[in-house]
């Protein structure tokens, strides 16, 4: 039997090659040095390929293929991720949201690619409503570390989560990612600003190739985090066991805390857990369970649901 390890990339980040400020090779080497072991270029509307001699590419993390299908002319932003297409696919220049949304996933699909709905409360552009008149995307980022995505929603907005869970309670199989979307790789770094860093995916693959790192993504064998670090996990219909590896702040060696809430259909809590190795058992009751873990220090991490046959 092989052996799969958990393996950290970054599926949004940007470039010179769009409006990012430093160049494809320098923001391979920040993810490098960070720890990373593989990378998706996404920039808008341009296929970023690194092409490099080994001891440059000894340097980077893993190049996965990606591009941001951003429509511009859309009535809000429209802006999809489409990972390991096959050739730079464009953008449709519908003004219609749902049509450009439909348009860009089918050509991402077509340059043999997987289509992810990115940012959706960027200018607060869409929700739930306009993403289930859309078919074959795989992903939806539950988390985006732009500051100007508004993750948590408010004011009659639904949270990312939220349109998460409504996408899944209405029966849609999507997973959830969380993303840099970086741009500033240069200055300070501040929250105001768009910077590496803040939220990734671990992929369980048996080797560090694009075609393991998309496999396991496709099959929703990956987890989002934004400082939550999992050891092991079992996923299956029957459990759901998460062994948190936990954090010590470096200053002063003291432990973080977690709670794990397990969710289902609506959102609805279905079990609360304080322990470090939460686990739940689903019944038939459920449609759908998944796991978000809150970190003492504020950071999360989201377990990809499982769906329950009836
Ligand atoms: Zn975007
Ligand atoms: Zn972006």
């Amino acid at each position: 039997m092989t052996t799969k390890t958990w393996l950290k990339g970054n599926l949004h980040t940007h470039t010179t090659n769009s409006d990012g400020d430093e160049s494809p090779e320098h923001v391979a080497e920040w993810y490098h040095e960070q720890g990373y072991d593989w990378l998706c270029l996404s920039d808008h509307n341009h296929l970023t390929i690194l092409e490099g001699t080994d001891a440059e590419k000894a340097k980077w993390p893993l190049l996965v293929a990606g591009e941001e299908v951003t429509s511009r002319n859309a009535d809000g932003p429209v802006h999809i991720n489409g990972y390991g297409v096959e050739h730079v696919v464009e953008a449709s220049d519908s003004t219609d949201i749902v049509t450009a949304m439909r348009e860009n996933v089918e050509a991402i699909i077509a340059a043999g690619g997987m289509a992810s709905i990115n940012h959706p409360n960027f200018r607060w552009a869409f929700d739930d409503g306009a993403m289930m008149q859309v078919e074959g995307y795989k992903f939806m980022e539950v988390f985006n570390g732009h500051p100007e995505t508004h993750n948590a929603g408010g004011g009659g907005k639904a949270s990312t989560d939220g349109i998460w869970d409504r996408l899944l309670t209405n029966g849609r199989r999507v997973w959830g990612i969380a993303v840099d979307d970086s741009h500033h790789y240069t200055g300070e770094f501040n929250a105001n600003r768009s910077n590496p860093g803040r939220g990734w995916v671990q992929v369980k693959a048996a080797k560090l190739a694009q075609q393991d790192i998309y496999e396991a993504m496709s099959d929703g064998d990956f987890y989002a985090s934004t400082g939550v670090t999992i050891g092991d996990m079992v996923s299956t219909q029957r459990e759901i066991k998460i062994d948190i590896d936990p954090e010590t702040t470096p200053s002063d060696g003291i432990q973080a805390k977690y709670t794990t809430l397990f969710t289902g259909s609506g959102g609805r809590l279905l079990h609360e857990s304080t322990s470090n190795s939460p686990s739940y058992r689903p019944t038939r009751l459920d449609d759908y369970v998944r796991a978000t873990i809150y970190s003492s220090r504020g950071t999360r991490a989201w377990t990809q649901p499982v769906f329950i046959d009836k």
